[in-house]
């Protein structure tokens, strides 16, 4: 017999501090239990009236290398991560108080807000929680670039993630499969540290953003590997582009059932499958319109 999940929050406030990637600026994050129906909604108490910012895939903005939610005038971003460790740890609904724009950096992984989480325990409410079984196969993308979503025989959702930059990239090709749960979550995907190639670090730099990261801050690839580091997994970089999915696809406002396959995605093509998941669940009439 099938579970009936319930909406879970966290049972005591969690908080975790750190600089961002892009600003260098110092960010605290308060994690709120919630109210069930609440959903992940960010709220920047820095700003006159404390906007609040919720974490759905309609107020995703694009921008580089980062995933960006604007509310009103109001934005938070490179909220991927935060996203991905309340979605992997299971939690329906927080309030994020944070007193600046930018998620910190911490080491490039989820971990250090996933542990917060799971040290700030769980609370089941007697609220269904939402759910997506997905069903009919959803692709988006090319054939080089794609994400598809299909129905699974399996329960829950599991997460496939196949990283190719071709044969000149520093960047080893990977796969990685997950079949998410906390315990999974917080153990094989939260620590997988974000990255980048040696040439790419170098452009960001001279183009005048994160002047304060250093080599340790996250996996920089030279031409024979990590630069001053060492991988926490042989498949790092693609277990990493699974935190990235499951942050960005946490945009959909419910838990998926199914499977996600994801080859050489980035967060736009991910977020584009969140708000698609999204208009079906919201009025499937409205999204006809929308793709048409
Ligand atoms: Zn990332």
């Amino acid at each position: 017999m099938m579970q009936i999940p319930f909406q879970k929050t966290i049972a005591h406030v969690a908080r975790v501090s750190g600089r961002g990637y892009w600003t260098g600026k110092n960010v605290s994050l308060t994690f709120l239990p919630a109210e069930p129906d609440t959903g992940i909604v960010f709220r920047r108490i820095d700003l006159t009236g404390e906007p609040m910012i919720p974490a759905l895939a309609e107020y995703r903005s694009d921008a580089q290398l980062r995933t960006k939610l604007v509310c009103d005038g109001a934005s938070v971003e490179m909220v991927e991560h935060v996203l991905a460790a309340l979605y992997g740890m299971g939690i329906d609904n927080c309030i994020i108080e944070c007193d600046g724009a930018e998620m910190p950096a911490m080491d490039g992984s989820a971990y250090a807000i996933a542990l917060a989480i799971e040290q700030a325990g769980r609370v089941t409410s007697d609220r269904q929680a939402r759910t997506f079984k997905i069903g009919e196969s959803i692709r988006l993308g090319d054939q080089q670039v794609y994400v598809q979503a299909n129905a699974s025989e399996q329960a829950g959702l599991t997460l496939v993630y196949h990283l190719d930059y071709g044969q000149g990239s520093p960047i080893p090709s990977s796969s990685s499969t997950c079949l998410l749960s906390p315990a999974e979550f917080l153990t094989s995907i939260a620590p997988a540290r974000t990255f980048l190639t040696h040439a790419e670090a170098m452009k960001l730099q001279q183009s005048g953003v994160a002047q304060h990261v250093t080599h340790r801050d996250l996996v920089i690839f030279g031409d024979s590997g990590p630069i001053d580091n060492q991988l926490r997994f042989p498949d790092e970089c693609s277990r990493h582009k699974l935190l990235d999915l499951i942050g960005d696809l946490a945009l959909c406002g419910y838990r998926l059932e199914g499977m996600v396959f994801a080859c050489r995605s980035g967060h736009n093509l991910n977020g584009r499958m969140a708000q698609q998941i999204r208009n079906l669940q919201l009025d499937p009439d409205e999204s006809l319109i929308k793709a048409a």
